[in-house]
């Protein structure tokens, strides 16, 4: 059976105090009853701390980002062996705000997606539309297009270490959340071409999370679709309580 998944992208967000003190509330706050597997992604310079800190807890520490290269002069960069060496074995792939600010196109992606999962890294790969593609009823070509041009080209990997998110880009951070329907019919989408790539065994198994503004008061209906395996959540997983509830919306 697929895993239900929630993970907290923190983004650029909170200095080393802030970083340790959320986790602390989230430590707190979480009880033993809740169905996914949870993940947090602190900044670099606190993953050690993070790690640290979430040692004998439920709740997994992962990157937002990883370099295709195995080391050198890649100034500013982090590669996986030095995340693998501080334990650190996922990472978040292909996120908008990678695509947009810092320019990482499918080629880039398709880099670094065989490092991570030739690292055996837990890899959360990013797609989506934006409101253009939406409006003009292309998201479904855009979203294969983006599988294609990344994913589809590997020819195999452990299932188990690849989960997709499908986060539409006009709804991340803006406040606009994808109707239930929107969500589900894309996660069935998605689920569909994997299962023609790759088999059916692949595809029920894949983890197919949502991101793109889910708070408390949506997340439940979002989660309740058959296809939905979770979310991937940025502004509600800087507030410990809006996090925890999510988590407990599975
Ligand atoms: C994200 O950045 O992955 C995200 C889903 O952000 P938000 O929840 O703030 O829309």
């Amino acid at each position: 059976m697929r895993k239900k998944i929630v993970a907290g992208n923190w983004k650029m967000n909170n200095d080393f105090f802030m970083t340790k003190d959320l986790i602390h509330s989230i430590k707190s706050k979480l009880n033993n009853n809740f169905n996914a597997e949870v993940f947090i992604s602190p900044s670099f310079p606190f993953l050690i701390e993070a790690k640290k800190n979430c040692n004998n807890t439920q709740i997994n520490v992962t990157a937002q980002n990883i370099n295709e290269n195995e080391s050198g002069a890649y100034t500013g960069e982090v590669s996986s062996s030095m995340l693998k060496s501080i334990g650190i074995n996922s990472v978040i792939i292909g996120h908008s705000e990678r695509r947009q600010y810092f320019n990482e196109n499918d080629h880039i992606l398709l880099k670094k997606l065989k490092k991570a999962i030739s690292e055996k890294f837990k890899v959360f790969f990013c797609i989506g539309e934006n409101i253009n593609e939406r409006e003009n009823n292309n998201h479904f070509d855009i979203i294969e297009k983006q599988l294609n041009n990344t994913v589809f080209k590997i020819e195999s990997f452990d299932v188990n270490n690849l989960i997709i998110a499908y986060e539409p880009i006009w709804a991340i951070g803006t406040g606009l959340t994808a109707s239930p329907e929107q969500a589900q019919e894309m996660h069935f989408f998605i689920r569909e071409i994997f299962k023609s790539k790759y088999g059916s065994k692949i595809s029920d198994n894949l983890s197919i999370i949502y991101g793109g503004s889910v708070k408390p008061s949506s997340a439940k209906d979002i989660f309740g679709k058959k296809d939905v395996d979770g979310g991937l959540i940025g502004g509600a997983s800087l507030r410990a309580e809006d996090f925890i509830d999510i988590v407990n919306s599975i």
